[in-house]
């Protein structure tokens, strides 16, 4: 069963047709990087599949839920509870350390504060920067911050990760230990990825890929995009 379920995916801003009929399935566990030069679609495709766009027509399924079909509070309440995100970089609050940026999705769900270190720690030792935890964004390197931004994404174990750009701002060095930690967390918890990249080192560690060019899938490489059974 998929994970993400995604069908005939329209939606424009004004004239600009960002996407022009996108269909494709994720399944849990599976890391799917997303290529395409600049403007084709991808950020739109990526924020769509999120909740955060609503497309002009088609659907999108999470799981048993249909994006579409729920009020705004709901689909709110099912990217906290169920999706984390990375961005390329400036993510985390700036006058709050490590460990405290980890801990807020956590507090956000309702867990106490005592359990939430906990957890927080944990998650911080399992991206390799749990000694970090008091130092803030600014006294980290753009590879630690990438991976306390990891852990805060992680720690609520969402179903899944949405990551823009995650490795655009590192240096290769850096970018590749970031998506070793990325993938191999996601995949231990059976997390589904979508990985929107142009870079072709950052898209070779997902399972599958496929290529975005005006708003369509232009190429996929791996296995069916889209399962035949409805
Ligand atoms: P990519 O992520 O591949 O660079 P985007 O999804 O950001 O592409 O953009 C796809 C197209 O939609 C581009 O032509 C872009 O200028 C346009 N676009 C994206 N967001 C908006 C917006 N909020 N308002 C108007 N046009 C937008
Ligand atoms: P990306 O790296 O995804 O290509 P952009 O720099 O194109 O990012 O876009 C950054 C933000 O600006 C995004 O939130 C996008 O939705 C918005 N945006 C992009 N193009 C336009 C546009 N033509 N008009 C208004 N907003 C836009």
């Amino acid at each position: 069963q998929p994970l993400i379920r995604a069908r005939d995916l329209v939606l424009n801003f004004g004239q600009t047709q960002a996407l022009r009929g996108i269909s494709l399935d994720v399944y849990p566990g599976e890391v799917l990087a997303v290529m395409g030069p600049s403007g084709s679609g991808k950020s739109t495709l990526l924020h769509t599949l999120a909740g955060v766009l609503v497309p002009d027509s088609g659907t999108v399924r999470i799981g048993t839920r249909v994006l579409g079909e729920l009020d705004q509070a709901t689909r709110d309440d099912l990217r906290l509870r169920e999706c984390g995100f990375v961005f390329q970089s400036g993510q985390l609050l700036p006058d709050l350390g490590a460990l405290d940026n980890v801990t807020i999705p956590l507090l956000l769900a309702g867990v106490r504060r005592r359990e939430a270190i906990d957890r927080g720690r944990a998650e911080l030792d399992r991206l390799g920067v749990g000694q970090y935890g008091a130092r803030y964004p600014a006294e980290l390197s753009g590879g630690q911050a990438q991976r306390v931004a990891i852990a805060r994404a992680l720690v609520t174990r969402p179903r899944v990760l949405f990551a823009d750009e995650p490795t655009g701002a590192l240096d290769s060095l850096s970018a590749e230990t970031t998506m070793v930690a990325l993938t191999d967390l996601a995949r231990a918890d059976g997390t589904a990825v979508v990985l929107v990249t142009h870079d072709a080192r950052t898209a070779a560690y997902a399972d599958r890929e496929i290529i975005v060019r005006d708003g369509r899938i232009s190429a996929g490489i791996g296995v069916p995009l889209v399962d035949e059974n409805p």
